[in-house]
């Protein structure tokens, strides 16, 4: 064995050699696959090889078509036979539910440029001749869907890796790694060490224990998943397409003339959560045909040939899931040449071939051509340490892999984690909790004699009426949002500003007392994160951002840091509760509980004051997510029951009310506020965004510079636009709806939802600029119906001015 390669990757499954494939397609040759077995010999042998590609989000979507487009050509190129048949995919409904998801899945794959159609039931049996149509009302077909052989399409890649220079090291057992300042030296195996300046954990599910050596947490816990092979059964129609059950929590292949049947039981069985064995290669559990019969019997009611199907084997076989669904994909946090593709929760089949091109990418540019945040393993904190946790959440989650994805969901596993310390204060005011990032948060408040409880719709929820009232009442007059969770950094030292300065696009050089909101970005002009800074001294700033993205917005702070001691960087998001009081009568309300200067030229719009409140001091932000006046307040925790307490005593009066996140979206979707990864993200520069006023081209070098002052000199190639539904009849919209114009395909929605003061649906998405100056002939298609939809060249509401459009 070689003792040095300049990228190691460990674990040769599917994940491991299409990483390869594509770093050597890169032209990143000296690369090493570490296995210690054989390839393929962890879950990938013994996978069901079913290849699907739409999900909710479009560029995962896109991932998994980028893996169908390589695994169509992958034999051509490799002489190694892949198993790929595009048969497509047929999905089944057999409640109303079940149809509008399905009806919901076709408008979103529409926009993302797959063709699924919706057929009747008679339709779907001739496509699939064997089902007993009982109960099914509707269906679903998605032809360019396919499958494959998982170990053919592996060897493939590993293949197409060596051709190019690519090593792969078999029956070697990785043991450790030397870790020197934060980075991996050498990995260590039993057959030697191995210098590198890259590592990729994409062991499978051994890689939390790989993890461990390593010092990087992967929240991943293995499930056992079986699946029956059945004999050839005799007049089994060819060519049948794969099949999903979801109602009875199924899924069929076809395979040497029989039939592949699994499914997602609600009571998933964890295995090895204490750690995978070593020694465990190629192998595979005792099947469990106790645990497996609801999905037998459920299996011989759809397709009655299985009756007497003999049965040739029942598959049971442990994967990798995580505490959300999806896999983990990116730079670990803990290091800084370390990277994971690991937990890929039975679709790493299907996402192989793209997950392995986003990480080579990100390995190789820097960044992966696709913002795939609900991908990236900066997405998981501290509290994903915990087992206990991981346990609890994943079992939730595998036993809703098949269920109905409803809007507006919440887990109800593994919940307070992280409570602000108003939670129980809020939760006697009738606080119905959402969970984010581990914090329990007010989604909205029920009134006296109303069940504090989400009821799951994808119709008007029940909560509806109520969020309206807290919208109208941050409008008319004042409401108090608890946001401790926001995450909160302080820079400090004499060079934090000129640091600030490098790594934001707007300028940081303002007065003390001085709030910026801005971005930061990446080389290309994408967005990284969207923050306001704060400049509270000289050299001492604050910075806010989003709750859920405090992992990645500090990792991105940190690895840009100068290296010469003059700036500290340190998160801070404990220290502080903060309170937003937002509304036209929000400064009457401060004034009447503090002493300090609140006039709005003493206090005007984008600064910061330290002031008392009560007796509570308190870093007072004159900023709002919301379009009105209103202060963000910050304070030490043991004085949020205070400054809960006073601000509510001042504004009895003043019709004050408590206010939860879902009356935050609503209201901020009327002013055209974006929201980072849905309007905003690396795919997006702030000049798409429409957030060019906040980006200084003059203020001298930073991230990003070269890539905006091209697009601001040739023109942004993408509009953010707002759109409204025409008519008042409120629509849900969740995001991935289509955005048509006369007809044809111009963009997705991004985030959507109702606007209780323009009385309106509000839809934003981007568009190609060339599409965004059309007058009438929009439409927004929800659910397969379109609904005429108009744009608006403005935000629809301003403060100053209300409602603004006609
Ligand atoms: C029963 C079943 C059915 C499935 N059906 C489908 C399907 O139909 N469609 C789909 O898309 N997905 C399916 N999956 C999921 C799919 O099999 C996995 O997501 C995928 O194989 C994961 O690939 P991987 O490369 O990440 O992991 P693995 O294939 O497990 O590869 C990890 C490798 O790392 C190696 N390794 C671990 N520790 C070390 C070490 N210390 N030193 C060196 N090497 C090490 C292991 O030996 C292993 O070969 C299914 C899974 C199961 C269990």
């Amino acid at each position: 064995m070689r003792d040095s390669a300049q990228i190691v990757i460990i674990g040769g499954g599917i994940v491991g050699c299409s990483i390869a494939y594509h770093l050597t397609r890169m032209g990143r040759t000296d690369v090493m696959i570490i296995e210690k077995g054989e390839l393929t010999s962890g879950s990938t042998w013994h996978a069901a090889g079913l290849v699907g590609q739409l999900r909710s989000h479009r560029n995962i979507t896109r991932m998994l078509q980028y893996s169908v487009g390589l695994y169509e050509k992958l034999e051509e190129e490799t002489g190694l036979t892949t198993g790929w048949k595009r048969c497509g995919c047929l999905h089944l409904a057999s409640t109303e539910a079940r149809l509008l998801e399905l009806q919901k899945g076709a408008t979103t794959a529409r926009s993302f440029g797959l063709d699924m159609h919706i057929i009747s039931p008679q339709e779907a049996l001739k496509i699939f001749p064997i089902l007993d149509l009982e109960g099914i009302i509707g269906a679903a077909f998605m032809p360019s869907d396919g499958q494959a052989d998982p170990s053919g399409l592996t060897m493939a890649m590993a293949k197409g890796a060596m051709n190019r220079g690519a090593e792969v090291q078999q029956k070697t057992l990785v043991t450790g790694f030397q870790i020197k300042d934060n980075r991996i030296e050498a990995v260590i195996t039993d057959q030697g060490t191995v210098r590198c300046e890259t590592v990729v954990n994409a062991a499978g599910m051994w890689s939390r224990e790989i993890g461990k050596l390593m010092g990087v947490n992967i929240p991943e816990v293995p499930f056992q998943h079986q699946y029956l092979v059945t004999e050839p059964i005799p007049g089994l129609p060819p060519d049948l397409p794969t099949l999903r059950d979801k109602d009875s929590l199924l899924y069929y292949k076809q395979e040497g003339g029989g039939l592949v049947m699994g499914g997602y039981e609600r009571n998933g069985i964890p295995w090895a959560i204490k750690g995978v064995p070593k020694g465990f290669t190629q192998e595979l559990l005792e099947p469990d045909y106790d645990h497996f019969q609801p999905l037998s019997e459920a299996a011989v009611k759809r397709t009655p040939c299985l009756k007497d199907a003999g049965i040739a084997r029942l598959v049971n076989g442990p994967e990798a899931f995580t505490p959300d669904g999806n896999c983990m994909l990116g730079p670990a946090p803990e290091r800084e040449n370390c990277f994971v593709a690991v937990g890929f929760n039975a679709f790493g089949i299907a996402a192989g071939g793209g997950a392995g091109r986003m990480l080579a990418e990100w390995i190789v540019e820097g960044e992966p051509s696709l913002n795939i945040w609900p991908l990236d393993i900066r997405r998981f904190g501290q509290y994903h340490k915990s087992l206990a946790y991981n346990v609890d959440r994943t079992k939730e989650i595998y036993g809703k892999h098949y269920t109905i994805s409803w809007p507006f969901e919440e887990h109800d596993s593994a919940r307070g984690v992280k409570r602000s310390p108003l939670y129980y204060l809020l939760k006697e005011q009738g606080a119905v909790y959402g969970s984010k990032f581990g914090w329990e948060r007010a989604n909205w408040f029920a009134p006296a004699g109303v069940a504090p409880e989400d009821r799951l719709s994808f119709g008007i929820p029940n909560w509806f009426e109520h969020v309206a009232r807290e919208h109208q009442t941050a409008r008319e007059s004042v409401v108090l949002i608890d946001q401790s969770s926001f995450s909160k950094f302080e820079v400090e030292g004499s060079g934090a500003l000129a640091f600030l300065n490098y790594v934001a696009a707007g300028n940081i050089d303002r007065q003390v007392g001085s709030t910026v909101y801005t971005q930061l970005c990446n080389s290309r002009g994408g967005i990284e994160a969207d923050i306001t800074i704060s400049r509270l001294a000289e050299t001492r700033f604050f910075i806010v951002t989003g709750t859920a993205f405090g992992v990645h917005d500090f990792i991105w702070l940190k690895r840009h840091l100068p290296n010469d001691g003059s700036v500290t960087l340190r998160d801070v998001t404990s220290c502080y509760a903060m309170l937003n009081l937002c509304g036209p009568r929000s400064r009457i309300l401060l004034g009447k509980t503090s002493d300090d200067d609140l006039s709005n030229e003493g206090f005007g719009f984008g600064q910061c004051r330290e002031i008392m409140i009560g007796s509570a001091p308190v870093t007072a932000l004159r900023v709002t997510y919301i379009g009105e006046l209103g202060y963000e307040l910050y304070c030490p925790p043991e004085y949020a029951c205070h400054l809960y307490e006073t601000l509510m005593a001042a504004g009895r009066d003043l019709d004050i009310r408590n206010a939860g996140y879902r009356a935050i979206d609503s209201l901020r979707l009327e002013k055209g506020y974006c929201y980072w990864s849905a309007e905003v993200s690396p795919d997006y520069s702030p000049y798409d965004a429409g957030l060019g006023f906040a980006v200084d081209l003059k203020k001298g070098p930073f991230i990003g510079r070269e890539a905006l002052e091209k697009i601001n000199r040739e023109g942004a190639q993408w509009r953010l636009c707002t759109f409204t539904l025409n008519g008042d009849r409120p629509t849900m919209l969740t995001g991935g709806e289509t955005i048509s114009y006369r007809g044809r395909v111009v963009g997705a929605v991004s985030s959507g939802g109702y606007g209780h003061t323009v009385g309106k649906t509000i839809a934003l998405g981007y568009l190609p600029a060339a599409e965004a100056a059309h007058g009438d002939g929009y439409a927004i298609e929800v659910f397969r119906e379109a609904i005429p939809a108009t744009r608006h060249a403005t935000a629809l509401y301003d403060p100053k001015r209300g409602r603004i459009f006609s």
